[in-house]
């Protein structure tokens, strides 16, 4: 079996943009998005990453407010248009999934090759690499791009799962300034860097932020603390965790019962929505052993603006290897380094 000459893992904007630069250097490229399963469905993981998981994405350059619907008529087949949820036909910023059905399109006009799979086992140890997905598929490739992103870690609670996109989030910069959040007081829970940093981002639209941490004192730098603690509009509610979502199906969130961590007590917060801040987790669990990772699971990348890993051939892209800024955009730009970074490989080595 012939080696590819690029295998991308993952399929958020990292996987799609490294899929659109070695489409484009004639390399080839093969992707595996990921499968669609129920158990990735739980975990976070299905195809086209976290941000097919938001609404509206206001933040990524190019994308203002319009009359996108009549582009994606003509930018997109009807079966991948029928997809995604509906949206209207009024003037609106680009939503998670369509930008992520944009570049999975994008990727495609210029000859990206797409496998409905996870990869759930390499050997980069031997070169060509090897792959496995889940049917049991077996490549060889000789550059591979790591772009499977991390997932927000949520509490579990069933109330939680129930308020997804309609008052949950795990992203504060992402679904912040939506309407259903302006004027309203909310909810932040996490008591590290994240969970100060979105409440503080959260103020600029919320009239209240409760900052609802499980025990009496916080995890986060101590800048970070003083900057909570100098904001009027950040209560902290110490001692506590998130008992149950409250909310009906026409608003959304409506509040949070929270349970005291030090006695029985309960007690309600009215709150027009709840952000999770309490860490995410690379999904890098296929990878064990094979490359060299930081002790929260997250690829190291070994070179100052590189993407390298530990493994010659083998780039990291987008929140795989990043858990600072994880954003689109950040993800992006790195999916197209790491192209640029293989393609220069594979010329260096005549393959
Ligand atoms: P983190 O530092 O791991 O903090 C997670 C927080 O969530 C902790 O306070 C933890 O509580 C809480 N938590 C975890 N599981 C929980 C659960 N099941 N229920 C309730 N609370 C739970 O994660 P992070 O804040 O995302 O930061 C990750 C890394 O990025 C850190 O190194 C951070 O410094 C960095 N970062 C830096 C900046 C910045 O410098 N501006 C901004 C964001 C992130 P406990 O404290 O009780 O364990």
């Amino acid at each position: 079996m012939a080696a590819e000459h690029v295998v991308i893992i993952g399929s958020g904007p990292a996987g799609w943009s490294a899929a659109i630069y070695a489409a484009r250097a004639n390399l080839n490229p093969l992707v595996f998005e990921g499968a669609i399963t129920e158990d990735n469905r739980l975990a976070g993981t299905l195809p086209l990453g976290q941000l097919a998981l938001t609404t509206e994405v206001e933040n990524y350059a190019g994308f203002p407010a319009g009359r996108l619907d009549q582009f994606l008529k003509t930018a997109l087949d009807e079966k991948r248009q029928a997809m995604m949820p509906p949206i209207g036909d009024e003037k609106h910023a680009v939503t998670g999934p369509e930008l992520m059905e944009l570049m999975r399109q994008q990727a495609t006009n210029f000859g990206t090759r797409i496998v409905t799979d996870d990869i759930v086992g390499v050997d980069l140890k031997n070169h060509p690499f090897s792959l496995c997905s889940s049917q049991g598929e077996r490549v060889h490739a000789h550059t591979v791009i790591v772009a499977t992103g991390a997932r927000a870690n949520y509490l579990g609670l069933p109330s939680e799962e129930n308020f997804k996109n309609r008052g949950v989030s795990a992203c504060a910069v992402c679904d912040g300034a939506l309407p259903r959040f302006r004027e309203k007081p909310l909810v932040v829970v996490g008591g590290g860097d994240s969970a100060i940093e979105e409440a503080t981002y959260l103020t600029k639209y919320a009239t209240k932020v409760h900052l609802v941490h499980r025990r009496d004192e916080l995890r986060a730098s101590q800048i970070m603390q003083q900057r909570a603690f100098d904001n009027p509009k950040i209560d902290i509610v110490w001692n506590n965790v998130i008992d149950e979502v409250l909310g009906d199906d026409s608003n959304g969130v409506t509040g949070v019962r929270i349970q005291s961590t030090t006695d029985e007590g309960k007690r309600e917060l009215d709150a027009a929505g709840m952000f999770l801040a309490i860490g995410h987790t690379p999904n890098t669990a296929f990878l064990e052993g094979q490359v060299e990772m930081n002790e929260s699971g997250y690829i190291r990348w070994t070179t100052p603006f590189r993407t390298y890993t530990s493994v010659e051939g083998v780039y990291a892209a987008g929140d795989v290897a990043d858990d600072y800024y994880r954003q689109a955009i950040t993800s992006a730009g790195t999916g197209c380094m790491a192209a640029l970074d293989a393609e220069r490989y594979l010329a260096s080595k005549s393959l």
